[in-house]
């Protein structure tokens, strides 16, 4: 189903009516985890200002430690409504348990499943169920057969309005968080017809990377990014090291106003 095979053109998945594939380069960003409203609210403004089109926040947080912030679940949700509201922004959130996607999706206007989870086929089907896009992320250990088969079994239900985002597997280089696998932007894309984007967020997983991989991205012709951003990185309850502050975002909305013309 998801396969080029059968299906030659590349699609284009609407995200509460932006436009991810071929033809674009869909800015997406937003806090790693929703904290608190201004942060959310301010967050979301620094990446519009960017030149994002959709906002990410989570609020279900899949963490290493069971004692890091888990995130505020439907508080959190609630939170990122609000600020679609008052943005106009869609919404990107992840779901991390299948009993929760009926939650997450009357709330989200795409559903993220994480590199945790990209495997748990239970969930992948649930959220083929969800009638909302599904963002999915490469299993930092999968292979890029994997990571399609996984996007196979949200499509076996139904539901072919799927982003695959590459966001760095686990090799033995410790320097960055995990290596950008770069070649699967465009292997992805010779063999699926879905949109592929890259995470330089959490593949670098440190400020300073996330613009260089980010012209990574665009150089190899992926369909979007998605990026974190936090009006406070120091106090951040998630991830603040990799988060981009002021100064990267006006770096970041240069490179977003002179994109090449894709289409
Ligand atoms: C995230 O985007 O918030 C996240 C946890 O990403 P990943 O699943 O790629 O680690």
């Amino acid at each position: 189903l998801v396969s080029r095979e059968n299906h030659a053109e590349r699609s284009v998945v609407r995200v509460g009516g932006v436009p991810v594939g071929p033809g674009t380069m869909t800015l997406i960003a937003g806090p790693c985890a929703v904290e608190t409203p201004d942060q959310t609210l301010q967050a979301a403004q620094m990446a519009q200002a960017a030149g994002a089109t959709l906002l990410r926040g989570g609020a279900f947080k899949p963490r290493t430690s069971p004692y890091a912030f888990q995130g505020l679940g439907e508080a959190g949700l609630r939170i990122l409504a609000d600020v679609r509201d008052e943005t106009g922004m869609p919404i990107v959130t992840e779901v991390v348990d299948a009993a929760d996607v009926d939650l997450v999706a009357s709330y989200a206007d795409m559903l993220q499943i994480g590199t945790r989870n990209a495997q748990n086929f239970a969930l992948l089907q649930a959220a083929g169920e969800s009638g909302k896009p599904v963002m999915l992320k490469r299993g930092m250990n999968g292979t890029i057969e994997e990571w399609l088969m996984a996007a196979e079994y949200v499509a076996q239900r139904g539901n072919l309005d799927i982003v695959l985002c590459e966001r760095g597997i686990r090799t033995f280089e410790r320097a960055t968080r995990n290596t950008l696998d770069i070649s699967a932007v465009p292997v992805a894309q010779r063999l699926s017809h879905l949109p592929v984007i890259v995470d330089p967020s959490h593949s670098g997983g440190s400020r300073d990377l996330v613009l260089p991989l980010t012209r990574a991205a665009i150089a190899v012709g992926a369909d979007g990014v998605i990026i974190d951003v936090h009006p406070h990185p120091e106090t951040a309850l998630c991830d603040g090291p990799q988060a981009l502050v002021d100064g990267d975002l006006r770096e970041l909305a240069k490179l977003v106003r002179d994109l090449p013309p894709f289409v």
